[in-house]
């Protein structure tokens, strides 16, 4: 007889991303556990320091927690940690398209029992499949966010009054995203949670300083939760103190603080130690107990249970071709100061504080990935592939599952409409409004030509001219064709963008 599921003595083997209970308890918990470091995927790729770091703290951290449960194996590659252990193992089902590949061979290898469903996500894979399956069993031909999230609100009975939404309404988008506080450089709001670093993170600091790994970034004091219990505690910590304020000022960005009012959760989610409904029903309940409004409340849900699971969801249902879409035919390799996060060379205040974000931390928050990595990427027509894996590996949250529709679809256009219905570009004008970067820089927002001429607006007025075909398609981006067309210096403009140095 195989081993299976039914042995509950078979052990089961923990992913590094699978580190929390709903992957060992329930059915698992009696099971032997295994752990692995594998020094093969440490140096996979050119990754930060801090992510390597979180990876390896949160393995062991798993070791100490489990105890005599769980084997710790250090190996060069996870085969080779497979077979020292000497018995095959069950595993859930990985996050990626090239480790599932890989665990469906070693399943073939005998090294593998079976493959088990993921539990890390609210909705499963063969749920989601149902959804996005019509009534006549034809695939949905258009896929939206909004669709899919209320959905999830029916499905899990998440801020619901019987079949309707708590305060009539689905969404609160529009008391939300306002632009920062007048006149305060940090949000009212307590510091987040940190993590108390103890022996492990100072073991794990001495093993990669002498493992040697060419790695990105600057080492720092670890910043976010990788064990179950300081997730908990980093949870609690920001829906006490900031989830008030999150809705509210979700877009805006201040140069002297970097975590706002955001929860720095993506780490203990994407590590597996928090799940998901966790933390949506946390929300809920400081809603239910008046500690928070609304929108705030519905603003942060809607990024999990809305967000976090369509693109988990998306990921494997555009298969992994979706990676080389390149629909606006970006080619652009990744300047060198944007892959060694040299912040220092460059001038543009907004970029110079996200590259820094992820120079010092590994982190940057939403709308800085968005509107300013992303959307100086797709100015400049960086290849979208390139900045996905930069994204995978210089940020601490980014795993494969989560860079192609957020890079790729959401930030690049690359897809062609698949996520978002227009290109995510704006000029000066939208990161002065949203944030105090631009009276400490020395371009002016206003500017498209000259010396000084913001490269933000410039280019967005020659990313419109390169693309003013398919922009003039969509109704959505139409007039930006239109105004462009009205402005008598766009030769110049171009002219001086397609020489462009100095960022
Ligand atoms: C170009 C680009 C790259 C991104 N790369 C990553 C990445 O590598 N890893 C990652 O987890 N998220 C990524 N995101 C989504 C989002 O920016 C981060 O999850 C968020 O900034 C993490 O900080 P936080 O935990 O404080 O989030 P908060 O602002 O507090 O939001 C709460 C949670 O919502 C979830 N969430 C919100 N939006 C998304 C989204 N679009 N996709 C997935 N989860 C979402 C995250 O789990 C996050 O922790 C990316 C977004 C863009 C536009
Ligand atoms: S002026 Fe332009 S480059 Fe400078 S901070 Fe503002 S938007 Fe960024």
């Amino acid at each position: 007889m195989t081993a299976s599921t039914q042995d509950h003595d078979t052990p089961l083997w923990l992913f590094a991303d699978q580190l929390g209970p709903a992957f060992y308890g329930g059915p698992h918990a009696k099971r032997p556990i295994l752990l692995v470091e594998a020094e093969s995927a440490l140096r996979r790729k050119h990754f930060h320091r801090q992510k390597l770091h979180l990876v390896l703290s949160a393995l062991r951290h798993a070791k100490a927690d489990l105890g005599d449960r769980a084997t710790l194996i250090r190996a060069g590659t996870y085969r080779e940690a497979l077979h020292s252990y000497g018995r095959p193992v069950l595993v859930h089902e990985p996050t990626s398209h090239s480790a599932e590949k890989f665990v469906h061979q070693l399943r073939s290898d005998g090294l593998v029992a079976e493959v088990l469903p993921n539990p890390g996500f609210a909705l499963s894979r063969s749920e989601f499949g149902h959804w996005a399956r019509q009534k006549d069993g034809r695939s949905r031909s258009r896929f939206r966010m909004e669709d899919f999230y209320r959905e999830q609100r029916r499905r899990f009975g998440v801020l619901m009054e019987g079949s309707q939404p708590v305060g009539g309404r689905w969404n609160f988008d529009t008391d939300n995203r306002e632009p920062p506080p007048k006149g305060h450089s940090i949000l009212a709001v307590p510091p987040p949670f940190r993590p108390v670093e103890d022996d492990i993170d100072a073991q794990v600091r001495r093993d990669l300083d002498a493992m040697g790994i060419d790695t990105v970034g600057s080492d720092g004091p670890r910043l976010f939760a990788v064990t179950p219990r300081e997730a908990q505690e980093a949870l609690a910590q920001f829906i006490e103190h900031r989830l008030a304020l999150f809705g509210r000022y979700e877009d805006a960005m201040l140069s002297d603080d970097w975590a706002m009012s955001h929860s720095l959760l993506s780490v203990p989610l994407n590590l597996g130690v928090l799940h998901p409904l966790d933390a949506v029903h946390a929300a809920e309940q400081a809603y239910r107990d008046g500690a928070a409004p609304l929108p705030a409340v519905e603003g942060f849900i809607r990024q999990i249970l809305g967000w976090r699971e369509y693109m988990w969801q998306l990921y494997w249902h555009f298969g992994p071709e979706y990676l080389d879409s390149n629909h606006l035919g970006a080619h652009t390799a990744l300047p060198d100061w944007w892959t060694n996060l040299d912040a220092d060379a460059v001038q543009a205040e907004c970029l110079r504080q996200a590259l820094a974000g992820v120079r010092d931390r590994g982190w940057a928050h939403h709308i800085q990935r968005l509107m300013v990595l992303g959307n100086h990427a797709l100015q400049r027509g960086y290849s979208p592939r390139a900045l996905s894996d930069w994204f995978a590996s210089a940020f601490v949250d980014g795993y494969a599952w989560v860079m192609p529709t957020n890079v790729i679809g959401m930030s690049q256009h690359a897809d062609g409409g698949k996520v978002a219905t227009k290109p995510y570009t704006s000029g000066g004008a939208y990161i002065s409004k949203m944030s105090d970067h631009c009276r400490r820089c020395p371009f002016d927002p206003k500017k498209r030509l000259g010396e000084d001429a913001c490269p933000f607006t410039a280019g967005y007025w020659a990313f419109t001219h390169r693309h003013a075909d398919l922009l003039s398609a969509n109704m959505r981006t139409a007039r930006a064709v239109s105004s462009m067309k009205r402005l008598t210096d766009l030769d110049a403009v171009l002219e001086q963008e397609r020489h462009r140095q100095v960022f």
